[in-house]
């Protein structure tokens, strides 16, 4: 009888033993499968508040005024110069063979490039042998007296352009044996090359009069203005500096798409009042 209570006794201690590590178990099981629920609402909560913190900085003010992202910079000129009141865009030639130009224009097109209106020519003063109009010569003298304060020395080296002016810079460029020959494609890369910084006549920003290139110091080479204390100077906080005279940049760094590759040195004047 003792020796069969002994062996009881036993059984019921291993059995508690059992039981004890299944309860230990079931609880493990428990609060690993809590955690996770738990780090998924935490994970939830998080990107809630990460997308508040999103709209929070879409609207982050860059000093005086808002930041403004490429695609905004670009909206805010598209918006402007619609709203002017312009002459009605008609196809101009290029190389004298429609179905050369037809193909020319499909390229540009393709790369973003939108069709531009001219400017009426009788609002624009001579500057510098630049038509320019005036509101936005004396935008630029006002920007390049308080960029010569702080010794910074900005130049202007191109204004307004007749499509004529642009077809003749766009034929420059171009370094093609057979103009004939273009549509077949055999030319397309050098043609995208001239396109990536110079627009075909009818499609420059240049046509409709808010448009300035700028130059920098002793250099007047627009490619690498890029490189100078003036674009350092111009475009920092958002192109604060500039914003205040009612300049943004024409083809901002991060945009694709928008038709030649960003161009540094290249500045569109627009309402202040569009800007907040
Ligand atoms: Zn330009």
């Amino acid at each position: 009888m003792k020796i069969l209570e002994t062996h009881t006794r036993h059984i019921l201690a291993f059995g508690l033993l059992i039981l004890t590590w299944v309860m230990i178990g079931v609880f493990l099981i428990y609060t690993n499968a809590y955690q996770s629920i738990y780090d998924r609402s935490l994970s939830l909560t998080n990107s809630a508040e990460e997308q508040h913190q999103q709209i929070q900085l879409l609207q982050k003010k860059c000093g005086t005024f808002y930041c403004y992202t490429g695609d905004e910079f670009i909206n805010l000129y598209e918006t402007f110069i619609t709203s002017r009141n312009q002459h009605a865009h008609q196809n101009t030639s290029i190389t004298g063979n429609l179905f050369v130009d037809e193909y020319l224009r499909n390229i540009a097109e393709e790369r973003g490039y939108i069709k531009r209106m001219s400017v009426d020519p009788s609002l624009l003063v001579e500057y510098n042998n630049l038509l320019i109009l005036p509101e936005v010569r004396n935008a630029y003298l006002n920007l390049r007296n308080k960029a010569s304060e702080e010794g910074i020395s900005i130049h202007l080296v191109s204004a307004f352009r007749t499509f004529e002016d642009q077809r003749k810079l766009f034929i420059s460029q171009l370094s093609v044996a057979d103009i004939e020959l273009i549509p077949t494609g055999i030319y397309d890369d050098e043609i995208n090359r001239v396109l990536s910084v110079t627009a075909l006549p009818g499609y420059s920003k240049h046509h409709e009069g808010h448009t300035l290139d700028f130059a920098c110091g002793d250099d007047y080479l627009v490619f690498e203005f890029k490189d100078t204390d003036c674009y350092t100077w111009m475009s920092q906080n958002n192109y604060e500096v500039i914003k205040r005279f009612g300049f943004i940049p024409s083809y901002p760094q991060d945009v694709e798409k928008q038709g030649p590759s960003p161009e540094a040195w290249e500045y569109v004047y627009i309402d202040r009042e569009m800007m907040r």
